[in-house]
């Protein structure tokens, strides 16, 4: 038995059975329970027998093509998702693919100037740190979510930047017998509206930034989600301007030193760690302060300091 994708409640009404024939020679269940979750009204599947090493297998098994690399509305969707990422990231950010394992997609940002793209299945098989988490139709086919924020949040660093794309329920029926005609899938184990998915990222320290309709895929209504990282990471950095939004979020930070040339400051330290007015080391320079961020990146290069940038 699973637990709530969004809140982790075991709490959940059964709505309604969704039975599938299948193939003799499918491991995945074919008799589903629709169930709403009791605290936060996520809808999902599940089922008797299901896991996620049966829905990895059955993935594996390419025993459904799921990504039309040959279907027009496919490449329509992968192309806009690219120009996105375009409009929001630098060339030298470090993205994953989580789910691209075909390639489309890195073979669009790459066309684009991108140089740093790796792609990986939901068992996150990288190394180090992202600046930005692409997931395409993804997560609505994880059925232990649990497990997999596990392995997602060693590779966040502060700001890395996520963007979701989904199939989205806008609504759920009001009765039993509006479900009857809402929506039958084998693998959409979870059923989001666009509430559930901000709530679910916000668990694992997440942010909204915006949310966005997108055309249908095939008969599918879609949604884009993009978030930023507010929570806990080991990566080292510096923090360059003390605004209360950098306060509120340095206590999870492994921050080497902090830089602030307010006179408020002069001699103190945080945790030890003491704020000065200058740059010491090499380590990656997060920019707190929001409103004169230019001038200080400006005034970083200008010094001649090499130092990776990471904006709010
Ligand atoms: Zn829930």
């Amino acid at each position: 038995m699973r637990n709530c994708p969004v809140c982790m409640s075991k709490k959940r009404n059964l709505i309604m059975e969704q039975n599938f024939t299948i193939p003799d020679q499918w491991m995945i269940p074919n008799n589903l329970g629709l169930y709403l979750c009791s605290k936060c009204g996520m809808a999902y599947l599940d089922a008797d027998k299901a896991s996620q090493d049966v829905y990895d297998d059955y993935y594996r098994s390419g025993q459904f093509n799921f990504v039309g690399q040959n279907d027009l509305e496919s490449t329509l969707r992968l192309e806009a998702l690219g120009l996105e990422i375009q409009s929001i990231c630098e060339s030298e950010y470090r993205i994953l693919d989580v789910g691209g394992e075909d390639g489309h997609l890195l073979n669009i940002l790459v066309a684009q100037g991108f140089t740093k793209i790796e792609t990986c299945g939901p068992s996150m098989d990288v190394e180090g740190y992202f600046d930005l988490l692409v997931m395409s139709h993804l997560v609505e086919h994880i059925y232990d979510m649990d497990s997999f924020f596990a392995r997602l949040r060693p590779h966040l660093k502060p700001y890395t930047r996520l963007m979701v794309e989904i199939p989205v329920w806008t609504e759920y029926p009001e009765t039993e017998e509006g479900w009857q005609t809402y929506d039958f899938n084998l693998i959409h184990i979870n059923k989001f509206r666009s509430i559930d998915l901000s709530r679910m990222f916000s668990r694992v320290n997440f942010k909204c930034d915006k949310t966005q309709n997108l055309p249908n895929v095939r008969r599918f209504k879609c949604l884009r989600y993009q978030g930023h990282y507010m929570g806990p990471s080991e990566y080292p950095v510096i923090v360059w301007g003390l605004s209360d939004d950098v306060l509120n979020l340095v206590g999870g930070w492994n921050v080497e030193q902090y830089v602030d040339r307010s006179p408020v400051y002069r001699g103190c330290t945080i945790k030890g760690v003491p704020i000065l007015d200058h740059v010491e080391s090499s380590a990656p320079i997060v920019i707190g302060a929001i409103h004169s961020k230019d001038a200080i990146r400006e005034e970083i290069r200008a010094a001649g300091l090499l130092n990776e940038l990471i904006y709010l």
